[in-house]
């Protein structure tokens, strides 16, 4: 589904490379997390060792990839990459781990995803540097220990309680990643604008940064949707044009998407504003659970519209006012 303020990568976004920051002092926002990356970079370097390995966890288009291959380039090391779903026996995993340089870095995204047995061989791998692999078959099958090369592996999930604990417990550096602030966002709008080379005004930037659902996927996708606009128009583009694009794309005064809306509109209007549990919620949506809780609600969650209860979710105060519904009495006191 083509959704302009998912977090999830999207076709078009292949395009994005070209807003990713290389460095970290080019790098925006998070900055608990980057004086620590900074600490652990510059400690590795130091050592000449491969860097411990690097958990980073948060909601999709927040920075993850960004953020290891800044790690790679800030230890002068390679990077490779790789995803839990893609790997799909043991020896694939294999043949990127003997192929790697000493103190390389490997990212593998939503590690949450991978098959059991791909994760056992990783616990050595990370631990010892070492693998064991099982050559033959039946009775006649050994277990031959190969050496690999110290590297770090970089990996990235929207929430850190979805991974088992033995590999959560292998990560030495575990990072969570925060939505952004508006004040964050602005200047990844306005040096998203100058790299995209068009003209940008300070009240237009402020309207996108304000509208990006604190994610940098979300402001580098509605940046690209604006510099159309303003170049039909032969205009810079300003707060007006930001708001007639913002319009016609259907993302309101929060950022919220059509499906957004349809998520909170759901719950006030067929459950009296919950709770209603979220498989009842993904059914009716025609969701799965996991693009609810990892895509869709963080934001709404974090800004108050929904609260995650016990018994389910339940519209907050501020949801029922943003889509200009009274709330149920109990929810207002
Ligand atoms: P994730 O891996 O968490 O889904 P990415 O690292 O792919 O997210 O980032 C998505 C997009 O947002 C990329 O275009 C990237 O350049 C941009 N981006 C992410 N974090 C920042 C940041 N701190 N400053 C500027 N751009 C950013």
């Amino acid at each position: 589904e083509d959704r302009l303020t998912a977090g999830a990568r999207q076709e078009e976004d292949g395009a994005e490379g070209s807003l990713r920051p290389q460095t970290l002092s080019d790098f925006i926002g998070q900055k608990p997390l980057r004086e620590n990356l900074h600490v652990f970079i510059g400690a590795a370097r130091q050592r000449a060792e491969a860097m411990d390995h690097v958990l980073l966890f948060g909601p999709p288009g927040l920075g993850k990839t960004t953020l290891a291959q800044i790690v790679s380039r800030e230890l002068g090391v390679g990077f490779r990459a790789t995803s839990g779903p893609i790997l799909q026996r043991a020896g694939d995993l294999a043949a990127i781990l003997t192929n790697l340089q000493p103190r390389d870095v490997l990212f593998v995204d939503e590690i949450h995803r991978l098959q059991p047995a791909i994760e056992e061989t990783l616990y050595p791998a990370m631990e010892d540097y070492c693998l064991d692999l099982i050559i033959g078959e039946g009775p006649a099958a050994r277990t031959v220990r190969i050496d690999l090369p110290p590297f770090t592996l970089v990996g990235a999930t929207t929430r850190a309680g979805l991974l088992t604990q033995p590999l959560r417990d292998r990560f030495g550096i575990p990072l969570r990643l925060q939505f952004y602030e508006v004040e964050e966002l602005l200047l990844i709008v306005r040096r998203g604008a100058e790299k995209l080379g068009f003209a940008l005004t300070e009240d237009g930037a402020l309207e996108i940064a304000k509208r990006s659902r604190g994610t940098p996927r979300v402001a580098g996708r509605l940046l690209r949707r604006i510099r159309d606009f303003a170049l039909v128009s032969g205009r810079a583009a300003d707060r007006p044009m930001v708001d007639g694009a913002l319009l016609r794309l259907e993302v309101d005064a929060l950022g919220l998407d059509a499906q957004d809306r349809r998520y909170l509109r759901r719950i006030a209007e067929h459950h009296n504003g919950g709770p209603v549990g979220v498989e009842t919620l993904a059914a009716a949506l025609a969701e799965s659970r996991d693009t609810l809780e990892e895509v869709v609600e963080p934001f709404l969650i974090q800004e108050g519209l929904v609260l995650r209860t016990p018994r389910g979710r339940m519209l907050g105060e501020p949801g029922w006012r943003h889509l200009g519904l009274m709330p149920p009495s109990s929810v207002a006191a």
